[in-house]
């Protein structure tokens, strides 16, 4: 039986403690929602001030310039790119993950265009599987597949143009060989699009060592960019040159400031840019990925893994009549950063939680997800976390009525 003093033990001796320090977190709240909404670092809020009053306010357009607001997705996407095993100018932060995901699964299928099929997975994130479908409608020769996991490799085939996965599943918490699917595609001649959503920030990802050709993620998960953060995109440096965006925007333009009638893509990673970008949201962004300057993603996995046996274990001890099913491969090296149980009731255990302050979240149609964000969660808040579990399933007081309506986003 582990106790909190084993808990605050582990604290003792976490090298990541002091991190929690950076971030601005409410009393009487414990947070695990990091993987859908991150948490936010303090710095951030002093950037935005000054991202707000003196480089729009006092310096006007001239920041474009003078601040390099012009310059902020490569800058940006270059510090992105050790997070994930990539080069500098491998990486760009830009629209969101499903308009990425757009303009990469079309500049990937016409890359194959002999090709017909983009294969995925069954379960994938609802925003990929949408986003390939509506690739096929306005390019009616590549048809979307949808394989189950066990025999994906097996679908693979001399008609597959691209597979678009997400590295780690965004219920289960389950992981992908990367490097095995990528090998397997290439063997057979396709590219391969990686949704690193639930990876970046969380666990080591290393693209180059895979041979990946394409990814995408997201700013507001374990970057802690913000609400509604842009994302990142990366395309593998060979195929730079020869891959166009569909949305071939201004921004993307070798010239911009040109203003000439023909498109003329820019050189590399930049032509996928397509709009003006968010400038005060990149900033944000910008502040949260400092953060991880300092810290090795080995130290954050180890204590990812530290965080999730304690979580597991705990559940066992405290909670293991009632019912909860664990998903998520207890392997760290076949899993993410969060923890996932299925509960016939997950929906209003998870609404009673959150009035005890334990923020969680809720995924259709029974799952409990908590988010183990290892730069500012301590052992003592998995620990504590998993004892008001305990109570409001031994109290059973998450079948109150109030706990049972439904609200827009769970
Ligand atoms: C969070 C998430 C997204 C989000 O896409 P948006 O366009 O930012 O809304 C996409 N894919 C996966 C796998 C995610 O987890």
């Amino acid at each position: 039986m582990s106790t909190l003093e084993d808990a605050r033990t582990l604290d003792a001796a976490d090298p990541l403690a002091s991190v929690r320090d950076q971030f601005t977190l409410p009393e009487g709240v414990i947070y695990l929602d990091g993987n859908s909404l991150g948490a936010l670092p303090t710095s951030t809020i002093a950037a935005q001030q000054d991202a707000v009053e003196r480089q729009w306010g006092a310096d006007l357009i001239r920041s474009w310039n003078s601040n390099d607001w012009i310059g902020a997705p490569q800058r940006i996407g270059a510090k992105i790119a050790p997070l994930i095993g990539a080069q500098p100018h491998e990486v760009i932060v830009t629209d969101s993950v499903s308009v990425n995901l757009f303009k990469l699964i079309v500049a990937a299928t016409r890359l194959r265009p002999d090709r017909t099929h983009i294969l995925t997975e069954p379960g994938n994130f609802p925003t990929d599987l949408y986003t390939a479908d509506g690739v096929s409608d306005v390019l009616p020769n590549h048809q979307l597949h949808v394989e189950q996991a066990g025999d994906l490799i097996d679908a693979i085939g001399p008609e597959t143009a691209l597979i678009m996965l997400t590295h780690v599943h965004y219920k289960s918490g389950a992981r992908h060989e990367m490097g095995r699917i990528t090998d397997a595609a290439h063997e057979a001649g396709a590219l391969v699009l990686w949704d690193l959503s639930h990876s970046v920030g969380a666990i080591p990802v290393d693209l180059n060592d895979c041979g990946a050709d394409l990814a995408v993620g997201c700013g507001y998960k374990y970057l802690n960019g913000g609400p509604g953060a842009p994302a990142f995109l990366f395309v593998r440096e060979d195929l730079q040159e020869t891959i166009r965006s569909p949305l071939s925007g201004w921004m993307g333009h070798a010239a911009p400031f040109e203003f000439r009638d023909d498109y003329e893509p820019a050189p590399g990673i930049s032509r996928f840019l397509c709009g003006t970008p968010p400038v005060l949201s990149l900033l944000a962004l910008e502040s949260g990925i400092d953060l991880f300057a300092e810290i090795e993603m080995e130290a954050i996995a180890a204590k990812s893994a530290s965080l999730f046996d304690l979580f597991a274990t705990r559940i066992e001890e405290r909670c293991g009549a009632h019912g909860l099913e664990l998903i998520t491969p207890r392997d760290p090296d076949h899993r993410g950063s969060h923890i996932s149980y299925r509960h016939p009731d997950g929906w209003p255990i998870s609404q009673a939680l959150i009035e005890r302050g334990v923020i969680g979240d809720f995924r259709a149609p029974d799952i409990l997800r908590f988010g183990l964000t290892p730069l500012y969660l301590r052992h003592e808040d998995i620990w504590q976390a998993v004892e008001i579990l305990g109570e409001i399933l031994d109290s059973g007081i998450w079948r109150e009525p109030r706990f049972a309506e439904k609200a827009a986003v769970t």
